[in-house]
C-alpha cells in the first residue's frame, strides 16, 4: 500500500515539475512515507530521521548549496500530527495519507521557511484521477490500488485512525488502468486495499439516479461486521469479473483481504476465472473464539473452520 502511495505522491508531485533522484545527496525535498502498523515501523522512522537531520545539518553549514526540506507523509504522520514537528525539529513538512494532493502547496508554503501540516482525513479521496508512476520501470507487475481505509475497528488495529473510512474507486477508473497496464506489457496486477474485498462502487448507482440499491451485502456464512449493513454498489465479485476479463493472460492477486467478504460468489469467480490467482489469504488472527471476540474481528473459530472447509 505504501508502495502505491508513494507512486501516487509521484505522480502529483511530478506534474508540477518535481523530477526524482536516486541520489540522496542531490535531493532538495526528501519525503518520507511511513508506517505506523507496529511500534518497530515507527522507529525505523525516527532512526532514519537522525540521519537526514545530519545531512540536512551540513547542506546548512554549506552557504551556497539549497537548505534541504525534509517530509513526513502517510500514517505516521496521521498518527502523530503537529507532535512529530515539535519532537522533531528538522521536519518541514507532514502530510497525511489523504492530502497527497496538496503536496505541491504544502511544499510552497515550507519555501518561505514555515512548517507545513495537513493531516484531515477525507470520506472520498480514492486518487481515482491519478494514475501512479511506477518507481522501477519495465516491471512485470503492477499494484493497483482499489479502497481506502477500514470501517471494521478491530480493537487492535491503527487502520481506522490513521487511514479513516472505507471508500472506493469507481470500477470504470480501476478497469482503464488495468487496461493501460495490460498494454504496457505487464503481466500480474495486484488489487490493493486495507480490506479490498469488502470494495463497493457506490458511484454507478448514484450517476444513474438510484442512490440505493436494495440488494444486501453477502457476508460469508457465520460472519458479521461491527458496522450497520450497508446496501447497493458494486462489490467486489464485480469488481474482479470486470477486471478479470480486460486481459485473460494477465494474472490478477489481491489484498489484503478480510474473510467476512468471501460470499459464494467471490470463490466461483476465482475457481472460474483461470488468470484470477487460486490463493487466498484469509487472515485468521487467532484460533481462539474468546480472544476473537475481544478482538472484535466478527467471527468465530467454528465459522471461520468452516469457510475454509467449505461446508
Ligand atoms: S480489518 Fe484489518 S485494517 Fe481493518 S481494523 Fe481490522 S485489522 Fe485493521
Amino acid at each position: 500500500m505504501n508502495v502505491n502511495d508513494t507512486e501516487v505522491a509521484w505522480s502529483i508531485l511530478q506534474a508540477h515539475g518535481y523530477q526524482r533522484t536516486n541520489n540522496i545527496r542531490e535531493a532538495d525535498v526528501v519525503l518520507v512515507m511511513t508506517c505506523s502498523i507496529r511500534e518497530g515501523a515507527e522507529q525505523k522512522i525516527w532512526n532514519k530521521l537522525d540521519y537526514l537531520r545530519g545531512l540536512k545539518n551540513k547542506r546548512l553549514a554549506n552557504k551556497k548549496a539549497t537548505p534541504m526540506k525534509i517530509g513526513i507523509l502517510g500514517c505516521m504522520a496521521e498518527r502523530l500530527k503537529k507532535k512529530l514537528v515539535e519532537k522533531e525539529k528538522s521536519i518541514d513538512v507532514v502530510v497525511g495519507p489523504d492530502s497527497y494532493r496538496d503536496l505541491p502547496r504544502l511544499l510552497a508554503i515550507v519555501e518561505s521557511g514555515e512548517t507545513a501540516v495537513n493531516v484531515l482525513l477525507s470520506m472520498e479521496e480514492t486518487y481515482a484521477d491519478i494514475v501512479p508512476v511506477r518507481l522501477s520501470e519495465n516491471r512485470q507487475s503492477a499494484f493497483v490500488s482499489v479502497m481506502r481505509g477500514c470501517d471494521n475497528m478491530c480493537t487492535y488495529c491503527i487502520v481506522p485512525f490513521t487511514r479513516g473510512r472505507e471508500r472506493s474507486r469507481p470500477v470504470e477508473s480501476i478497469v482503464e488502468e488495468v487496461r493501460h497496464l495490460s498494454g504496457e506489457g505487464v503481466k500480474e496486477v495486484t488489487l490493493l486495499g486495507q480490506n479490498v474485498n469488502s470494495y463497493r462502487d457506490t458511484s454507478v448507482m448514484q450517476h444513474a439516479g438510484f442512490f440505493e440499491d436494495e440488494r444486501q451485502t453477502s457476508l460469508a456464512k457465520g460472519f458479521k461486521t461491527v458496522y450497520k449493513t450497508k446496501k447497493g454498489g458494486l462489490r467486489f465479485a464485480d469488481l474482479l469479473d470486470r477486471v478479470s476479463q480486460v486481459d485473460p493472460d494477465m494474472r490478477i492477486r489481491f489484498t489484503s483481504p478480510h474473510p467476512k467478504d468471501f460470499p459464494d460468489e467471490v470463490l466461483y469467480l476465482i475457481r472460474d476465472r483461470s488468470n484470477i490467482c487460486n490463493s487466498i489469504h484469509l487472515p485468521a488472527q487467532c484460533g481462539s473464539t474468546r480472544v476473537l471476540e475481544l478482538m472484535r474481528r466478527g467471527y468465530t473459530r467454528e465459522a471461520y473452520c468452516e469457510l475454509v472447509s467449505g461446508s
